[in-house]
């Protein structure tokens, strides 16, 4: 089995999620959004599938790190090829991220997965056939009946724990909102979020992350007082020292890293150095399953707890096969937003949730997602290969 073809469709699809200048989602007027498709097939026809954004895709990376490394090579060898497309970031000129290693590499995983008959949360070696999902939160906003106001996070927490979820994370004001950052309002709507959903329902908080040392470490000491499970990323986290001290004076786990470069290596110096109660790893921020995989092993050697960062498939698989992540991050949620229907360019959900808030693996081999190939076809902007 050799890779003979590497090909990326881009389509567009109606979608109401817009992003502010500092990045956060939330909900805006309908446009047509642009999504890109990941295909790589080999001589005999196998296929193996990943969703990415055209721009981690875009042709000069294929051509200059992708296409090297995996042409004509054995899809199987994954680890191999790797260490090969990981080898080329030093000299891309910062060009092949992470982003596009895990999006390359998740579709080797389904290629695999599709060729065998087999989900890739059993490849990697099933551990539980569904798992626990916390309802996340988007971030605050200045919406009127959106999430404006700690009044709004209680009655959409309500909402969620109605809906089933066994947990739930705030994300909450950061700039552009007008008011942001503050902690004296992060602490406001923890409260009322607290308040909302009674004293035993665990609750996470993932707050604006450039606060500075001392106001993390309020905002720590007052949800730490309302009872919350975890707490994440109120600082950079550049400073793993500014990570140690705060985990020193708080009861209250400490979640990171999320965004920190170096995949696994990081991760691995986060724990040396005390920096974290809980660590935290995703596929498209480490590189992919297999170093996600690598920090969730490393997690559990400590005893520790390993929380994967956001859903999708990828990372569905890899809470399919370890014991140590406690839940499944469904998201990002708004009251404005519908979270339980498909996008058109898939003909299931990727992360349906029962009433009970679990989401089960997938019995369909590889990752597991339902492609609406046509949908793709009648909505294709252009494709390269
Ligand atoms: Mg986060």
């Amino acid at each position: 089995m050799r890779i003979a073809e590497i090909q990326v469709r881009v389509f567009t699809y109606p979608s109401r999620v817009v992003r502010d200048t500092d990045g956060h989602t939330h909900p805006g007027p309908e446009h047509a959004a642009r999504q890109g498709l990941l295909t790589l097939r080999t001589e005999d026809g196998a296929d193996g599938y990943c969703f990415g954004s055209p721009e981690a895709l875009r042709p000069a990376v294929l051509d200059a790190f992708i296409k090297p490394v995996l042409v004509g090579q054995d899809p199987m060898d994954r680890e191999r090829l790797w260490h090969g497309m990981a080898r080329w970031q030093r000299g891309s000129g910062g060009n092949l991220t992470d982003r596009t290693l895990a999006i390359v590499e998740l579709a080797l995983w389904d290629l695999a997965g599709r060729a065998l008959g087999v989900p890739v949360w059993k490849l990697l070696g099933g551990c539980r056939d569904r798992v626990p999902a916390y309802g996340s939160t988007m971030c605050g906003d200045e919406l009127e009946g959106g999430l404006a106001t700690p009044e709004d996070y209680a009655r959409f927490a309500e909402q969620l724990k109605t809906r089933g979820y066994p947990a739930i994370k705030l994300h909450t004001w950061m700039p552009p909102v007008s008011f942001a950052p503050s902690v004296a309002m992060d602490l406001k709507a923890c409260a009322a979020v607290r308040e909302a959903v009674g004293p035993d329902f665990p609750l996470m908080l993932d707050a604006n992350h450039w606060y500075s040392r001392t106001e993390a470490l309020e905002l720590g000491r007052g949800i730490q007082q309302l009872g919350y499970y975890w707490y994440e990323e109120p600082m950079d986290e550049h400073s793993t020292s500014a990570y140690r001290w705060l985990c020193d004076q708080l009861e209250i786990p400490v979640l990171g890293p999320e965004m920190a470069e170096g995949k696994h290596h990081t991760r691995a110096e986060w724990i040396r150095a005390g920096a974290c109660d809980i660590l935290r790893a995703g596929v498209m921020d480490v590189g992919g399953i297999g170093p996600t995989l690598k920090a969730a092993h490393l997690a559990e050697s400590f005893y520790m707890d390993c929380e994967i960062h956001g859903g999708g498939p990828g990372n569905l698989a890899v809470l399919g096969a370890i014991p140590n992540g406690r839940w499944y991050e469904r998201g990002l949620l708004h009251p404005f937003l519908d979270h339980d229907t498909p996008p058109p360019y898939l003909h299931r959900l990727n992360d349906p949730m029962d009433s009970d808030g679990f989401i089960p693996m997938p019995t369909a081999p590889g990752l597991g997602e339902k492609i609406h190939f046509e949908y793709i076809q009648e909505h294709l902007t252009s494709t390269w290969s």
